[in-house]
């Protein structure tokens, strides 16, 4: 219930928020909107909570009932049994304990500096209780206001909160300050692919078809859940530990309504023709090389209409787990 006692409080300090604009109060008419957003923002969250905590009793329930049936059929004695069943449910007790622990900066300690931008910066850091070791990023809530990030890290949360994949950064924790966003993420030592393309300069065909197979599954694995990722280059590729590929930086990703898509929008760049589809079927044929100028400008034109432009800072990765950090977002 703490949580929801936090969520009341931040409503309560938000109410403000329509004086601050140009100093004038809201009319009447814009006052019951808000207010009625308000109500249903709360409805939802209210909701939201009751239903899992119903889903993690059931669960804790049933994961009882398991290890009752398991014991029924092995050969294990009735004090056994008992004891069992006892230290099922302290470990149980100590995992709800764990999950009412609101995590904060205060619960890591910060070693090396592995990234900085115009957001913040990516730390490797430890977590003072287990000894865990994570790559910790934060960032700066005012420069994403200022530069009109938030829909940006919101989607960005969606995508890691919905999307959970071998092939995509794991995310751990996520809390906030006054000041700062926090993503404590799986830390994923073997660098990037960009580092590795400057050291090795050429990969050999094995290794490319190894590292490009990879990437279109983290490509899959978003587009499954109808995310565009939309920054895919080699500086948002890293590598585990064994040597494995994962995607990261979800800043500028995209949910895409596959429901308004249509079918002629698949039909740009269709090249078995010798054009594009939207030519006049009386237009001259273009050469490969006045297709290739003609794709080459068009890229540039998107490139510039992209928001990578004043969005070239650092990191976008966020999201978050668990009911309390639902929070995050609304301060924003
Ligand atoms: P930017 O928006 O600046 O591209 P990134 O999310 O790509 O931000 O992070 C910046 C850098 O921090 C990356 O290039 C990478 O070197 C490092 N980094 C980010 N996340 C991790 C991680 N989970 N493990 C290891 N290094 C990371
Ligand atoms: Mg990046």
């Amino acid at each position: 219930m703490d949580s929801a006692r936090g969520w009341f409080q931040k409503l309560s300090s938000t109410k403000k928020d329509p004086m601050a604009g140009d100093g004038k109060p809201p009319s009447a008419e814009e006052a019951s909107n808000i207010t009625k957003q308000r109500v249903a923002a709360a409805k939802q969250y209210i909701e939201k909570h009751y239903k899992e905590q119903m889903k993690n009793l059931q669960e804790r329930k049933e994961r009882r009932v398991l290890l009752e049936q398991k014991l029924a059929d092995a050969d294990v004695s009735q004090e056994d049994q008992t004891n069992l069943l006892k230290f099922l449910e302290k470990k149980e007790t100590e995992y709800m304990r764990l999950q009412r622990h609101k995590m904060g900066a205060d619960d890591f300690e910060l070693l090396t500096m592995i990234g900085k931008g115009a957001f913040g910066e990516v730390r490797i850091c430890r977590e003072k209780t287990t000894g865990q070791v994570y790559a910790m990023k934060k960032l700066k809530k005012s420069e994403m206001l200022r530069r009109g990030q938030v829909e940006h890290v919101k989607a960005e949360r969606n995508l890691l909160a919905e999307v959970d994949s071998d092939c995509i950064v794991k995310l751990y924790y996520s809390f906030q300050d006054d000041d700062y966003l926090y993503l404590v993420m799986e830390y994923l030592p073997g660098g990037d692919m960009m580092t590795l393309l400057m050291r090795k300069d050429i990969l050999t065909e094995d290794e490319a078809r190894f590292y490009v197979a990879e990437t279109v599954l983290a490509i899959e694995s978003i587009h499954k859940h109808n995310y565009i990722h939309r920054d895919i280059k080699p500086d948002n590729l890293l590598l585990d530990r064994y040597g494995h590929l994962k995607l990261s930086d979800f800043g500028l990703c995209k949910p895409l309504d596959c429901s308004t898509l249509e079918e002629k929008d698949f039909s740009v760049g269709d090249s078995t023709n010798g054009g594009s589809k939207s030519e006049s079927p009386t237009a001259p044929k273009r050469t490969q090389q006045e297709q290739l100028e003609n794709w080459q400008k068009n890229r540039r034109m998107l490139v510039s209409l992209s928001p990578c432009l004043f969005y070239s800072g650092y990191t976008r990765l966020y999201c978050s787990r668990g009911p309390a950090e639902e929070r995050l977002w609304n301060g924003m």
